[in-house]
């Protein structure tokens, strides 16, 4: 049994679906807080998925998790995850991300578990010194967001070297897209991110599309992101699993595309694939946006044997598919 935690969530349940794929069972444990109780009902038609609400920052909850079920493996996503408000509310961010994983890890300490994938994140690296960014480049964080995965990070070094529980990091740069199936994808309640704002935008009732910043120092002005498709990043828990049930000892990969597109760039795709003419509200930079972040993910490529396979376009059909589903699901509820 795999335990995932923030399996409601928008990586967690492409990750869950991934594993149910492949016939595995999975617990999911989530609060609901950013995650959606629907997407766990949705879930639990594909496969053997148990589930159960609690808090990681309430020990007794993750422990009875433990207790219920036999645990081989974790995979850990429960996060916050915003930026911004990771810098105006610094404490929720270390209380949950940080302290929540100190419970998940003392768990299993308790329960001889000694298996853990952990959703990290680019923004351990903050401004970038090079392009692309491998796994050596320092790691400074500019927001206490990613200052609390590079924390937990460090800790699962920490807990490694004193009680052999082996972790494999996932530092992903910028997650883009849905299954393939339609049966789950992005949704979260602020949106921040780029493609589901853009093509938000074009339904109607929805704000228009506000670009930040067209002034940086890239070839039309606007930031460069590297864009991995969300199953993509999916089968690199799978192959992140495998890895540690082989015996491989902790270690960190980045999960990109080698490639980057400007904010213009997905902005003009998504006009394409939609057929819309988007309008657009320019808007000054939005705070704490590095001009470019593209990963050299060749570590995962030769460790994990990994390759990303869909194109940036393939991300935004299906974010599309995903949102006209989303829109009729909301406006019949
Ligand atoms: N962005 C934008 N408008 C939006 C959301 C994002 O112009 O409504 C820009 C943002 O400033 C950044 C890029 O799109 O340059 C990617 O932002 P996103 O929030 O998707 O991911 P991040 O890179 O912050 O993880």
């Amino acid at each position: 049994m795999i335990l995932v935690t923030g399996g409601a969530g928008y990586i967690g349940s492409h990750c869950v679906l991934a594993l149910l794929d492949k016939g595995l069972e999975v617990v999911i444990f989530d609060n609901l807080s950013t995650g959606h109780i629907e997407t766990v009902e949705k879930l639990k038609q594909y496969g053997n998925v148990h589930f159960q609400q609690g808090d990681l920052q309430n020990l007794s909850d993750i422990q009875s998790v433990f207790k219920a079920y036999s645990i081989d493996a974790v995979i850990h996503f429960a996060a916050f995850s915003q930026v911004g408000e990771s810098v105006i509310n610094p404490q929720k961010y270390y209380l949950n991300n940080v302290g929540g994983t100190m419970n998940l890890l003392s768990a299993m300490l308790l329960y001889n578990v000694n298996k853990i994938v952990f959703s990290s994140t680019a923004a351990t690296y903050g401004e970038p010194e090079y392009i692309p960014i491998d796994e050596t480049h320092p790691q400074n964080p500019i927001n206490p967001y990613g200052q609390s995965k590079l924390m937990i990070e460090k800790i699962m070094d920490d807990y490694d070297k004193a009680y052999g529980l082996r972790s494999v990091r996932l530092r992903y740069f910028n997650v883009a897209g849905a299954d393939s199936q339609n049966r789950v994808g992005e949704w979260h309640e602020p949106e921040t991110h780029l493609i589901p704002n853009i093509l938000k935008s074009t339904f109607s009732g929805g704000k228009t599309f506000k670009m930040f910043g067209t002034d940086y120092n890239t070839k039309d002005g606007t930031c460069v992101r590297d864009y991995i498709n969300i199953e993509d990043l999916a089968q690199a828990h799978l192959l992140a699993l495998e890895y540690l049930n082989n015996g491989g000892e902790t270690n960190y990969f980045n999960l990109g595309t080698n490639d980057g597109n400007t904010v213009k760039e997905v902005f003009a795709a998504c006009e394409k694939i939609t057929g819309k003419n988007i309008p657009v509200d320019i808007c000054p930079r939005r705070a704490g946006d590095p001009a470019s972040l593209v990963a050299d993910n060749n570590k995962a490529k030769s460790t994990l044997n990994w390759t990303p396979k869909n194109s940036l376009e393939y991300s935004i059909e299906k974010a599309y598919e995903w949102e006209n589903k989303l829109q009729g699901a909301l406006i019949n509820a």
